[in-house]
């Protein structure tokens, strides 16, 4: 058996460090290049990843270097590889029963009236994956061998790669039943013909040269899954048992990143298996080790999740206390996939030089992963000055004007800051906005046009005039108004046409972030997003929606609604400062949006809409991590809100339809309206909505605005029919699932139409005269 290398990272970045890949996918998708030009241009980007964690130190021969590529998903990469292909795209197999690429596409977009697999966030990251849907029915196979070819392309360049794969735990417990399986069918049921597949193609990599497999199986930290900690410690077993069992099979590493590992580090150390990977960036070193049996222990200490330089001197004291432990051999590793951070913060020429000394981007992480692994070998004095120069970065950080702001800090905070006066009170007051019932409204944003995109562009290059660019945005809200009135909205928005993305414009108008050049980071498929850096303390030197809000209310008599994102939501889709809780920096930004809303109420603004999508996403894999989570994230959008008047009607909007888990936490927020998607499950959550007793206004979507279909006038009467019936009607109000920033304007007004004739409908049996 070759040994594990000293050091490693789980995963790297696959989009490339100027989204390369992005690029030849959507060509591929426009029909402008060939599935073998496709295949070219991301075996070129392989090979340039693996050069360049060479170059970092990685070795090319020792396993150190993940062959982590996905085209879309590694757990639609997964599915495919065994063959979990849903009934409906069955007919895609090639002859031979293999799935080639354009099929593997249309599995994650869907086509025609095929439904793609649905989408849902992975663990407690902003990333995306696809949900397989398996069934009784369903027929392992093994049916792709890309992760092979790659093992054997990266051998052809002299490289000696580590294969990763989700593992067959993780694959089954994030699938669902498909349409097929009777009520109740648990997908973990077929974990033993999942995994004589997986026997397979551990084989075919032994065969390709792979020393070592990396078996991703985060589930096992998870507590938020259907299934049970002691059930998925049952699948592990059961499945390694097996997967280990067998003689023709590279060195098996099973990785369990995102959070502590606990008691399911005993099923591990007992597992035919030979090495296993904590998180001891989420997880602390236990403090008595299982008798690992030879095992190699890695110890996940370089934060995969943020992109802060960290204190590496704590990464070293955390990988000594493992050897001291007992641990038969160390090593170390990032604690998840490099894939939540971008490429490189040398591809930054605009951030602030101190700011950019702080930081560590996925080269800077294997750079420190190759510092650590030198440490394991030679000693802690052989990295000393390493060590040293991050433990005096941090200081120096610590220190630096902005990360500590006397004015902000000075704000002192009363219990009454976090509420306002009851929802009754409330009521009464708003009483003044007169509107009818079943309120019709929108989300916020409306379609960001070719043509906004173009001015947004020219106006950052400097090529059109700040004049010219509020000449634009304003003559785009006079349409977008117009529109609203034409349809017979009753409360209007602006459409949000000056925001880029609803937190990145937030941070570029609040003190104490850093916005990146290049600093993308993979969001779903083909899709990224440019995190902000925050990393000083937050102020809001100026307002910064009040000029637009009040712009488009002096066009209208109805009320339109200010438009704020909320305070968890801008923390979840930044990265975030570590140094403090985040519940401290939830509280900064809650107190900018604070004053923002004032400033909102003075303007005449009645209605202010307070965004929290990602309410759900922070929420901690552990049970016990919950309530304080919940507590905090809860607490920060009360202070912002909590100083509106009785008479501001404020709303909230939450972008998934999951209400069980944080019901309690969406009552505490005490908004006045909620909006949820709902359209998609066919209105499932009303009732739990009616279950739960929550007696606020709801909104619950229509229209399912991930899809270009147009909705008829009959499907939505016969949603809102539904929700009419389980909820009294002065509760209830009318919107899509979410913003239509994403949607093209011709099947927006169309959908848009058809939900005003079918509200119309059911006012009109639903009002019975007096
Ligand atoms: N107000 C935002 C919009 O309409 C909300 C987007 C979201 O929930 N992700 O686009
Ligand atoms: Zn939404």
């Amino acid at each position: 058996m070759t040994a594990f290398p000293a050091g490693t990272i789980l995963g790297y970045p696959r989009i490339g460090r100027r989204r390369e890949l992005k690029k030849v996918v959507e060509a591929f998708w426009a029909g402008r290049i060939d599935e073998s030009a496709l295949e070219a241009s991301a075996a070129e980007l392989r090979a340039a990843n693996r050069a360049r964690l060479a170059e970092l130190g990685l070795g090319r021969e020792d396993s150190s270097i993940p062959e982590s590529f996905s085209y879309y998903d590694q757990v639609l990469d997964a599915a495919v590889t065994v063959g979990a292909v849903p009934a409906r795209f069955e007919d895609l197999r090639s002859s031979d029963g293999t799935i080639g690429l354009p099929a593997y596409f249309t599995i994650a977009r869907g086509e025609g009236d095929r439904a793609p697999l649905e989408m849902t966030k992975w663990f407690d990251s902003n990333y995306h994956y696809l949900v397989p849907e398996i069934g009784p029915e369903t027929v392992f196979s093994l049916s792709s061998d890309r992760l092979v070819r790659e093992v054997v392309e990266a051998a052809d360049a002299g490289y000696r790669t580590r294969p990763v794969i989700v593992g067959p735990v993780t694959l089954l417990a994030l699938a669902k039943a498909s349409d097929a399986a009777p009520v109740g069918f648990d997908p973990l049921s077929r974990l033993d013909d999942v995994v004589a597949v997986y026997v397979e193609l551990l084989a075919k990599l032994k065969a390709a040269g792979a020393a070592w497999v990396q078996l991703d199986e985060p589930a096992l930290v998870s507590e938020s899954l259907p299934a049970s900690t002691t059930e998925l410690a049952d699948a592990a077993q059961r499945a390694l048992a097996v997967l280990g069992g067998r003689a023709e099979r590279p060195s098996i590493f099973v990785s369990a990143p995102y959070a502590a590992l606990g008691e399911v580090l005993e099923v591990l150390a007992t597992a035919p298996i030979e090495a296993i990977g904590v998180d001891l960036v989420r997880g602390s070193v236990p403090a008595k080790l299982p008798e690992l049996g030879g095992k190699t222990l890695v110890g996940g200490v370089v934060d995969g999740h943020n992109i802060w330089r960290g204190d590496l001197d704590g990464a070293f004291a955390k990988l000594e206390a493992l050897r001291d432990l007992g641990a038969a051999s160390v090593s170390a590793s990032t604690s998840t996939s490099l894939l939540h951070v971008p490429h490189d913060v040398q591809d930054e020429t605009k951030l602030d030089p101190r700011l950019v000394s702080w930081l560590a981007f996925a080269d800077q992480k294997v750079g420190q992963i190759v510092t650590l692994a030198d440490g394991l070998g030679a000693g802690r004095d052989a990295i000393a000055e390493e060590l040293d120069a991050a433990t005096a970065a941090l200081a120096d950080r610590h220190g630096a004007p902005g990360v500590r702001d006397g004015a902000v800090r000075r704000r002192e905070l009363a219990e009454a800051d976090f509420s306002r006066v009851t929802y009754e009170e409330r009521e009464a007051a708003q009483e003044s906005l007169a509107l009818p019932s079943l309120p019709l409204t929108t989300i916020g944003s409306f379609p960001q046009t070719g043509d906004i995109r173009r001015a947004r562009a020219q106006f950052t290059r400097g090529e059109l005039p700040q004049d010219d660019y509020e000449a634009f945005l304003k003559a785009e809200i006079d349409r977008v108004v117009a529109l609203q009135e034409d349809l017979g909205l009753d409360v209007l928005v602006h459409g949000e046409p000056e925001r880029n993305d609803m937190v990145q414009y937030f941070a570029e108008n609040l003190d104490g972030f850093a916005v990146t050049e290049n600093g993308w980071v993979q969001s779903y498929g083909s899709r990224a997003t440019r995190p902000s850096i925050l990393w000083g303390d937050v102020s809001r030197p100026a307002p910064i929606t009040v000029s637009w809000a009040s712009y488009a209310q002096s066009l209208s008599v109805k009320p339109v609604k200010g438009m704020l994102t909320g305070p968890v939501t801008i923390l979840a889709w930044s990265f975030v400062r570590d140094d403090q809780p985040l519940g401290e920096t939830a509280n900064q930004v809650a107190l900018a949006l604070r004053d923002e809303i004032a400033d909102l109420e003075a303007a005449g603004i009645a209605i202010i809409q307070v965004d929290e999508p990602a309410l759900r996403e922070l929420l901690p894999l552990k049970k016990a991590d919950q309530p304080a989570y919940l507590d905090w994230s809860v607490r920060s959008f009360r202070l912002a809100t909590g100083g509106a008047e009785a008479a501001t009607q404020v709303h909230t909007h939450l972008c998934y339809s999951e209400f069980g888990v944080v019901i309690d936490a969406i009552r505490a927020l005490d908004a006045d309206v909620t909006s949820i998607e709902a359209a998609r499950s066919r209105m499932e959550v009303v009732a739990e909505v009616a279950a739960a007793g929550f007696d606020h206004g709801i909104g619950p979507g229509v229209y399912d605005i991930h899809s270009p279909r147009v909705p008829s006038v009959e499907e939505i009467e016969s949603l809102l029919r539904r929700a009419v019936d389980e909820l009294p009607l002065h509760q209830l109000w009318v919107n899509p699932d979410c913003g239509l920033k994403t949607r093209g304007y011709d099947e927006t007004v169309a959908s848009l139409r058809n939900i005003v004739e079918a509200t119309r409908r059911v006012r009109e049996d639903a009002v019975v005269p007096a």
